[in-house]
């Protein structure tokens, strides 16, 4: 195995168990690791810090232990294991009325470049580095093993996330099947409410698991209230709020697949009082009536996918925000979001300010949002914080 040996000093931040090694950090590399080899990491006084996968980058290594332990089976089937474990503690595992979670959250369950999304059964990963890529087949046999009968299947989704400089062969396909199964989309349970999800067609692996909460936090407060859903997807907040008493709701988003699943979404739930409008969402609010709707969701992709377009990305944030701000309705609720990694909650916060301000309206802060529990945030790397919202009272 190579070895990574760190300047003096530059351990520190793996003592307290941040798990990247930026390349600038690296004193000496033995060996000539390819990309996604495990190696092992070593402080300058030569005590070692633990072993990660090496990756040709700003982030060198990004660490799988701590400690002594080996990546084998044994390895991916315990750091699996806890992150179900974690699951069944965060009350997803064997709900009545929920089927559908993240699993594994990357850095916040200890495996950085890993997402796995479980849909009743079927679990869908992404690799967003080379090694776990590689290690792609071991992570669906520890899934069998943590699931036993229950697994379905597995399909890897890397093609999108994976780093393809790295000349990989990224098809994505399954992993695993059991016996019988052929489908490339299930109707999942989320908080009672049924969703279809398409895991080969959708975006990311299929569906927004990380609004969950929200959703619910929607279904609460739109009783009686003409919704206008931005930037909808397939339609999770719509069916929330038709099942919280809305009186109707206008979707809208500038995918046409995702508009064709918000129909079948909305009629697998038996509601009517629905229009979807296959359309750009800013010049959509541009365009609306003033004080028509009551109930807005914004809900963008993120605009800053980087450091460099920060500042872009607050403008447009602002701008959007506005615009929302100056169309609702007197005493109308927007529950805005932005899911930026880089942009923290205080830039947001003061994006939204500046946005009232500019309208010139009276607005309160009803409630702050953030991703659910199963989007795992470790301690040590709050970098893994992302989604964050704000619910707004518009006088
Ligand atoms: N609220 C959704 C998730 C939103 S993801 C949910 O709960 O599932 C962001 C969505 O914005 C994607 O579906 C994407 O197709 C859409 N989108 C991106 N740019 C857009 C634009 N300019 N106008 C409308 N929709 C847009």
């Amino acid at each position: 195995m190579s070895k990574v040996i760190l300047k003096k000093g530059r351990e520190e931040s793996l003592l307290r168990f941040h798990p990247w090694v930026f390349s600038g950090a690296i004193a000496q590399l033995t060996g000539s690791p390819a990309e996604g080899d495990v190696v092992s990491v070593w402080a300058s006084d030569g005590s070692l810090l633990g072993c990660g996968h090496y990756q040709i980058g700003s982030i060198a290594v990004r660490m799988l232990s701590f400690g002594q332990e080996h990546i084998d089976a044994g390895f991916w089937t315990g750091s699996i294991g806890a992150a179900f474990e974690a699951r069944k503690a965060f009350c997803l595992v064997d709900s009545d009325n929920t089927n559908c979670y993240r699993l594994v959250h990357g850095e916040g369950d200890g495996l950085p470049g890993l997402i796995v999304d479980f849909y009743d059964g079927v679990c869908v990963m992404q690799a967003h580095s080379v090694g776990m890529f590689r290690a792609r087949k071991q992570i669906a046999e520890a899934l069998r093993s943590v699931y036993g009968p229950a697994l379905k299947a597995v399909y890897d989704k890397s093609s999108g996330t994976a780093p393809f400089k790295a000349g990989l062969d990224l098809v994505d396909g399954y992993l695993y099947k059991a016996e019988g199964f052929e489908s490339s989309e299930a109707v999942v349970l989320e908080n009672g409410h049924k969703f279809l999800v398409n895991w080969n067609e959708g975006q990311k692996t299929g569906f927004f698991l990380d609004q969950r909460e929200n959703r619910a936090r929607v279904q609460k407060y739109a009783c009686g209230r003409n919704v206008l859903n931005l930037f909808c997807y397939t339609g999770g907040f719509s069916v929330y709020a038709l099942a919280g008493g809305a009186l109707h709701v206008d979707s809208v988003d500038s995918s046409a697949r995702a508009m064709a699943m918000v129909d079948r979404n909305v009629a697998l739930n038996g509601f009517t009082a629905h229009t979807s409008y296959c359309a750009d969402a800013i010049e959509f609010l541009g365009k609306c009536e003033e004080g028509k709707y009551d109930l807005m969701i914004v809900d963008p992709p993120a605009f800053a996918k980087h450091r460099g377009v920060l500042k872009n990305a607050l403008r447009a944030y602002q701008r959007l925000n506005a615009a929302a701000i100056a169309k609702v309705a007197p005493g109308g609720i927007i529950f805005t979001f932005s899911c930026s990694q880089v942009v923290d909650k205080e830039a947001f916060a003061l994006a939204v300010f500046s946005a009232a301000a500019s309208v010139g309206r009276r607005v309160r802060i009803m409630d702050r949002l953030c991703q659910p529990a199963d989007h795992s945030v470790s301690i040590y790397h709050p970098e893994g914080e992302y989604l964050k919202g704000l619910v707004l009272y518009v006088e």
